[in-house]
């Protein structure tokens, strides 16, 4: 794989968690969730895990240089040196081009962006048919993993639930909002010629294999 750092890009439901963690283990490099690491620097009290505290707790939106910093850091650290995925970052293009001149600073070039790509009624199909078991939180998808007895966990008899925002027109909104942030992204990396479009409406491990066999050829 030539590129130093690549970049999940995907609707929510098309499955970018899951294909991080497939091509994580493949290549042996860590999956980076800013939310995880923004949450990890606020435990360990760094100091700016100190500043997106003080935001949080103020109700306001953690600032981008604090974001970035965080990001900075966390990919410095000695697991990233052959590589690193990205996951829930770059959102803007100003953070986009603040990742470009962390690698170049670091002699690394271009990422690769991956965007999966997921049909419309499919992530409805996902997203809303999600349940999830009371008890041991085992999670079904009445379309795709439906339990035996309809509302009923088949490990231990306990009820599901639905969450509340799971309806179609939350979903909507949801997946309105996201394609209108991320298009100027979108856009941005086609325009480098860094942009993978990946076909999310296949099964998990068929995606995997098709994005890591990519990977290891490129
Ligand atoms: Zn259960």
């Amino acid at each position: 794989m030539r590129a130093h750092a690549l970049i999940l890009l995907g609707a929510p439901g098309a499955g970018k968690g899951t294909q991080a963690r497939e091509i994580a283990r493949h290549f042996g490099i860590p999956q980076i969730s800013t939310g995880d690491i923004l949450r990890d620097a606020v435990k360990r009290q760094t100091a700016l895990g100190l500043a997106a505290k003080a935001k949080m707790e103020a109700g306001e939106l953690v600032p981008d240089e604090v974001v970035c910093g965080i990001v900075e850091e966390r990919t410095n650290e000695a697991d990233c040196q052959k590589g690193f995925i990205l996951d829930g970052f770059p959102r803007t293009i100003s953070q986009a081009q603040f990742v470009e001149r962390m690698l170049g600073a670091r002699g690394k070039g271009l990422p690769l962006v991956i965007d999966i790509e997921v049909s419309e009624e499919l992530l409805l199909k996902r997203l809303t048919g999600r349940a999830t078991c009371s008890v041991c939180g085992e999670i079904y998808n009445i379309y795709f993993n439906p339990s035996k007895v309809e509302g009923i966990c088949d490990k231990d008899g306990g009820k599901l639930l639905h969450r509340a925002d799971d309806n179609e027109a939350t979903i909507r909104q949801r997946l309105e909002a996201y394609h209108e942030q991320t298009r100027p992204l979108i856009e941005y990396y086609q325009g480098q010629n860094v942009l993978l479009a990946v076909d999310g409406n296949k099964e998990p491990e068929a995606i995997a294999k098709g994005v890591t066999d990519f990977l290891s050829k490129s």
